[in-house]
Formats: structure tokens, C-alpha cells, sequence
């Protein structure tokens, strides 16, 4: 346990509509990483405090006026909270940037804008949903309601903490339930204002529930198995999934997964090349490739494989790769010291799998402020070996594995060949072409001559080992209420 260090920011727990400290004082420390200072410490929630939270949430659950009040004015307070968050843009946008090492332009200009609309879109979409009638003999009225679960586990990781934590926030909140929200352990600053955001926004005391900590054996397990959680929905590592899914497994809980993936990036040869090769450097380095969508496996039709490294090895050595404050920068720092050293790992295991270094696999020069920062050039390796590890491990950095292939069915094969499913993304101008190999690539998401376009009403998840459901729309909302069919006979 660390003895409270007063010169840091101090992040509380925040129960019932109030921050507190830990009932046993103990707090941890989050780093900048960029610099590897410490920035803030967070009270570490104890078993405790997550019963508290659990029955905070389970009190306001039950007695109200959350779940009864009408459904315009439950999504008139989360409307609220957006509009919130947009007066606050600036301030959560260089939180998030200091915090997770983004820069701070994409935080300002795509995170936090997308984490109000996550709010603003499930309120809209919630008011504009009706319930079923069926018709039937005319004795009876038979009806089906939408009703909400109860209290929701929220669970999320280090990338992108506020617009990923306010992507299940919204239809959970707007469907009636109340939550308790873990924030990522390693980048919870943002998400820990949420609690003062829904107190501003009118939101009850108890439906919005904050706690902070770990995973096993501290508050990430003890609110997934705390008998007054209902739901689950986690988005993380696949692993992490799995154990989450046994812990809940004794009371039922139903559960939502976003899991890992490895994308496969195909490249054809008949792709504009000069549409592709921007795009696929954005999806193989933005937020320093820690994004579960990356295009981590470039797989490039053999007949163009030169000029493709060539253009991208060029593009990637344009990147700017430095303080993620600066607007100029494009590339920060690795999240942790112990993220660097896993992804700065696989630099060993390619050498030792003998794939040829194409750009990077070193720490850039960088200037005396940032010096001690985590970070990794762009890094690309080429490799034949479509069954060696930089081919199939998630690595979740600025490193990229591409993958020559000759025909469309190599393609295919390579790109279903990993456990992940959660997208796929495909260059050609040749439209049959983009349709039958979308049909046949094994994910949730497919994205032909863009990438991470989206649509919130659109189903967002992934095949195999990349999730367990889906979200988005009407597929949030199925995880979050329950059908309740009455019959009533009239006479
Ligand atoms: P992680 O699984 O290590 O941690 C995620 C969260 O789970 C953290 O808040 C952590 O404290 C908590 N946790 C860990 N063990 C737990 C346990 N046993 N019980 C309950 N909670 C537990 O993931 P991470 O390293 O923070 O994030 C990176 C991963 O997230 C990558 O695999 C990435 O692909 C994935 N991800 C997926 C999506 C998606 O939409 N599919 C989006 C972003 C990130």
C-alpha cells in the first residue's frame, strides 16, 4: 500500500452519487507515458467498497425513479451528459492524451466528440423504440415490453477508456439499468469524471457507480461476481474475457464480450494504391496500433509487394512520432512500461522467427522532455511464415506483419487462419471481387477500400475468439433489456 502523495491529482471512488476514499486507504499510482511521471493516485476500491457500489446501484435499480421515470426524461439527462462532456472537450481531450500518450488532436477531434454522440445516439435511438402488439382473437390483449436487466458491470480497457466506457454507458443507462463502471487500472482519469458528469446532467445518485482497481482478486472480479450484478459487459483481452466468463458463470450473469483481434489488411493488386496505403498506415500505427480494429497483418498480392514496401516504408517514415501534446505529433508513446516491454518483446521473436525487418524496431530519437517515454518506431516486418507468432499474437503496438500472397484463395485462407474474427478490411476496385471475399473472411466487420468507418446503428463484434455478442444500435439494446411478453384476456 502508497501512502497518499499530495502533490498528485487524487481520483476517488464515487458511490451513491458521492466521491470517497477507499475504506482501506489503499492507492495506486497512473504514469504519464510519455514522460513516466506520475500524474495521479487512485484509491484503490476494497472488497467493501464494490458491495457498497453493487447496492448503491441495486437500491436505485429497484426503488427508483430511474427505471420508472418516463423514457423522455431519462434520455433528456443523458442527452445532458453529452452536451457536458462537449462543454468539457478541451479539458477530458488533454486527460486523455496525458493519461493514454494519444495525441491530443485525435482525442480532441474524434474520441471525445464520438464518446458525447455514444451518449446523445442511444438516448435519441431508446425514445424512438416502441414495444410489439400482436393481434389475436379479440378477448385478448397480448403485448411485448422491453424492460431493463437491472445492474450492469462495466468493464473497459486502457486504449480508449472514455469513448469506449460511454459506448455502453449510453444504451445501459437509456434502457433503465444502473451501472457500476470499472475504468481501465492503467487510464482511469477520464472516466473517473463521469461520476461528476452525471451528477451535473440530474442523473439519480446510485444509477452511476465508479470504482477503481484490478482485475483478479481485486475490484474487476469482485464486481463480476458480486450477487447483485446482473449483466456483464467487458471489453478487453480475450483472456481476460474467458475468466470473466467462468467468475460469472456460478450466478448466470449475462454477458457481453469485445475481445482481441489481428486483423488481416488485403491488400490486391488491382487496389488504388494510393488510397490504400494511407489507410493502411492509419490502421497499422494510429493510437501507436493499440487499437483492437488495427490492421496488424498486411497481406499483400505478390505482384505489387515491391512497390507496396517501398510506398509504405515511406509513409510510415513520415509519421511524426512524439509528444502526444504537440499538435504535430501522429504517433505517441506505448501505453506502460510492462505494454512496452510485451510488445517490444515480439522485435526478439521476429528476429528469432526470421522475418526481414522492413522500418523501425527502435526507440526514435526523441527530445529531452520525452526522453524517457515508452515508445517504438513504426515498425514493419515481412514474413512468409503465415503460421509464425508476429502473424498470429496480438501485439497491440506499432508493429505491423506483412504477408505476401499469390491468389485470392491464399488470401482467404491466410486471413481466416488466426482464432480472432473481429474485422477485416479489403482493397480492390474490383466489386465482385469485394463481395465474395467479404462474404468468405470470418469476422464481424469488414471494411472494402476504408477502414473504421462507422455507424452506431451498424452491428459492432467479433466471430471466434473476439467476442460474445454484439453492440451497436438495436444489438445493444437486446443485451440490455429483457422481453417481457403479457397476455390479458379482456373479458
Ligand atoms: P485487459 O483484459 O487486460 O483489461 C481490461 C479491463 O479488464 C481492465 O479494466 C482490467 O482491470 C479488467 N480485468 C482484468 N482482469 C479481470 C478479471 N479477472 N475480472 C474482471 N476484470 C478484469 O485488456 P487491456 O490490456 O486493458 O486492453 C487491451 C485489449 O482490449 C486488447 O486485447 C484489445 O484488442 C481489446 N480491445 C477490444 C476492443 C473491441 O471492441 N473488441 C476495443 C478495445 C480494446
Amino acid at each position: 500500500m502508497k501512502t497518499v502523495d499530495t502533490d498528485l491529482k487524487e481520483v476517488k471512488l464515487y458511490i451513491d452519487g458521492k466521491y470517497m476514499a477507499s475504506s482501506s486507504n489503499s492507492v495506486f499510482n497512473v504514469k504519464n507515458p510519455a514522460s513516466q511521471q506520475d500524474i495521479a493516485h487512485i484509491h484503490e476500491a476494497a472488497y467493501e467498497d464494490v458491495d457498497q457500489a453493487c447496492r448503491a446501484a441495486r437500491r436505485a435499480f429497484e426503488e427508483g425513479p430511474w427505471r420508472t421515470m418516463s423514457v423522455a426524461e431519462r434520455c433528456d439527462k443523458i442527452r445532458r451528459m453529452a452536451e457536458i462532456i462537449l462543454e468539457r472537450k478541451d479539458e477530458l481531450a488533454r486527460l486523455e492524451a496525458t493519461d493514454v500518450g494519444k495525441p491530443y488532436p485525435v482525442a480532441l477531434e474524434a474520441e471525445i466528440p464520438r464518446a458525447a454522440n455514444n451518449l446523445k445516439f442511444f438516448a435519441d435511438f431508446v425514445e424512438k423504440q416502441g414495444g410489439e402488439v400482436y393481434p389475436m382473437e379479440e378477448n385478448y390483449l397480448n403485448y411485448t415490453r422491453y424492460e431493463p436487466v437491472g445492474v450492469a458491470s462495466i468493464i473497459t480497457p486502457w486504449n480508449l477508456p472514455f469513448m469506449l466506457t460511454t459506448w455502453k454507458l449510453g444504451p445501459c443507462l437509456a434502457s433503465g439499468n444502473t451501472a457500476v463502471i470499472k475504468p481501465p487500472e492503467i487510464t482511469p482519469l477520464t472516466v473517473s469524471l463521469l461520476g461528476e458528469i452525471a451528477k451535473e446532467a440530474g442523473i439519480p445518485d446510485g444509477v452511476v457507480n465508479i470504482i477503481h482497481g484490478f482485475g483478479p482478486d481485486s475490484a474487476g472480479e469482485y464486481m463480476t461476481t458480486h450477487p447483485e450484478v446482473d449483466l456483464i459487459s467487458f471489453t478487453g483481452e480475450t483472456a481476460t474475457g474467458k475468466a470473466i466468463m467462468k467468475n460469472g458463470a456460478d450466478s448466470l450473469k449475462k454477458v457481453s464480450f469485445e475481445l482481441g483481434g489481428k486483423a488481416a489488411n488485403i491488400i490486391f493488386e488491382d487496389a488504388n494504391l494510393d488510397k490504400a496505403i494511407p489507410e493502411s498506415i492509419r490502421a497499422a500505427f494510429l493510437n501507436s496500433g493499440q487499437v483492437c480494429l488495427a490492421g496488424s497483418r498486411i497481406l499483400v498480392q505478390r505482384s505489387i509487394l515491391e512497390d507496396f514496401l517501398d510506398r509504405f516504408k515511406k509513409a510510415a517514415s513520415e509519421l511524426n512520432v512524439g509528444d502526444p501534446q504537440d499538435p504535430n505529433t501522429n504517433m505517441g508513446p506505448l501505453v506502460s512500461e510492462e505494454h512496452y516491454r510485451k510488445v517490444t518483446g515480439y522485435l526478439d521473436i521476429a528476429e528469432e522467427e526470421k522475418a526481414t525487418l522492413i522500418y523501425g524496431g527502435k526507440r526514435p530519437i526523441l527530445d529531452e522532455k520525452i526522453k524517457d517515454g515508452y515508445y517504438l518506431e513504426p515498425t514493419i516486418y515481412l514474413t512468409e511464415d503465415t503460421s509464425s507468432r508476429i502473424s498470429h499474437e496480438e501485439i497491440f503496438g506499432p508493429f505491423v506483419t506483412i504477408i505476401p500472397f499469390d491468389t485470392e484463395e491464399d488470401a482467404l485462407e491466410i486471413a481466416n487462419s488466426t482464432d480472432y474474427g473481429l474485422n477485416g478490411v479489403i482493397w480492390t476496385e474490383n466489386l465482385e471481387r469485394a463481395h465474395r471475399v467479404s462474404h468468405h473472411v470470418r469476422a464481424g466487420t469488414i471494411w472494402v477500400n476504408c477502414w473504421f468507418v462507422r455507424d452506431l446503428r451498424a452491428p459492432f463484434g467479433g466471430f471466434k475468439k473476439s467476442g460474445v455478442g454484439r453492440e451497436g444500435g438495436k444489438h445493444s439494446l437486446e443485451f440490455f433489456t429483457e422481453p417481457k411478453n403479457i397476455c390479458i384476456a379482456l373479458k
